[in-house]
């Protein structure tokens, strides 16, 4: 690993460079227990149980795309980082950095869109925060969203917890916000009517947990599914498997990204997980998934292997495989 020289834009992507950043600048800063596992959420421990504590900065361009804007994705990404810790969300809060000159109307929109999502959700946003710079010292808008929430007792998911055999779940189509963005930004005029998928996950999450056996999830956005399973099979020294025909894409999502160079393992989404459960729950859980609406085309995808040399390991629909490393550079910036 070397050390960050200057800031560049693959920093935030999500994906290599953005954890040398956080290895290297960060953990070596801040470090202390919670903040060491670098999982969706921070567990702090306090006399009553367990809070979990997230937050993230939004700045994807344009604002508004099919299916969502910037004030949905900001509280749907805290609300499942929160919620793949088996959290409870108890409350948001909205920081808002806003260039002068930026519409009212766009902006009571937007906010108007948070408060639905978060209603969706069944959490309030109860702090926030508004600071105003110079016109042409920001891009219109940029969100800040915390979140906490209660972790019930008994629940303890970990991506250090997955297990030789688990097998490895992923809860719908992929790929579908990342093109759907960059279809709105670079007016591409792609067929198939791509939207983003930006949702909150956190019922999802309760109705795959009243099934024994969930031992781990994660939300798959920036970097995507390739950059997570990098990520936790780094964290438990497990190979990730998984079987490129299982890995459930639309076809509109896989011609879309066929088109524009991109690998669908790759994009980003706002509404999609991927669980590990244990071999003789993941039916039972599989079938929990797809009752819900966001779930219907949740697929195993996979397994994890105890291996020498743990990787994460794609074995393609023509019987070859293909080792996939975590998103080098930055093929998307600003997505969310
Ligand atoms: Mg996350």
């Amino acid at each position: 690993m070397t050390a960050v020289d200057k800031i560049v834009l693959g920093h935030g992507s999500g994906g290599r460079l953005s954890r040398e950043l956080v290895e290297d600048v960060f953990l070596k800063s801040f470090f202390n227990a919670s903040l060491s596992p670098l999982e969706d959420s921070a567990e702090v421990r306090f006399p009553g149980g367990t809070l979990a504590f997230t937050t993230d900065s939004y700045v994807v361009t344009p604002v508004e795309f099919p299916g969502a804007d910037i004030g949905r994705v900001a509280v749907c990404g805290t609300v499942n980082d929160l919620a793949v810790k088996g959290a409870r969300p108890l409350a948001l809060s909205a920081g808002f950095i806003l260039e002068e000159g930026f519409p009212g109307a766009l902006l009571k929109k937007i906010t108007a869109s948070m408060r639905r999502a978060a209603d969706e959700a069944g959490v309030s946003i109860v702090t926030g925060d508004t600071k105003v710079v110079e016109k042409g010292k920001a891009d219109g808008i940029f969100i800040n969203t915390s979140g906490i929430g209660l972790i019930p007792g008994g629940r303890k998911l970990s991506s250090y917890s997955v297990k030789p055999g688990d097998v490895i779940i992923v809860s719908g189509n992929l790929a579908d916000h990342g093109v759907a963005v960059m279809n709105a930004r670079d007016r591409l005029g792609l067929e198939g009517n791509i939207k983003s998928d930006a949702a909150p996950l956190n019922g999802l999450v309760e109705a795959a947990l009243k099934v024994p056996g969930v031992r781990a999830m994660r939300d798959i956005t920036r970097g995507g599914l390739a950059t997570v399973l990098n990520e936790v099979s780094g964290a438990c020294g497990l190979t990730a498997e998984v079987d490129e025909e299982a890995v459930p894409v639309s076809s509109a999502a896989r011609n879309a990204c066929a088109l524009l160079g991109l690998d669908p393992l790759y994009v980003a989404n706002e509404g999609k997980l991927v669980l590990f459960a244990a071999p003789g729950a993941a039916a039972g859980i599989l079938k929990a998934l797809r009752s819900h609406r966001y779930g219907k085309n949740a697929r195993a995808a996979g397994r994890m292997l105890k291996e020498k040399k743990p990787q994460v390991r794609l074995k393609t629909s023509i019987g070859g495989s293909r080792i996939m490393l975590m998103l080098e550079g930055e093929q998307l910036p600003r997505i969310c």
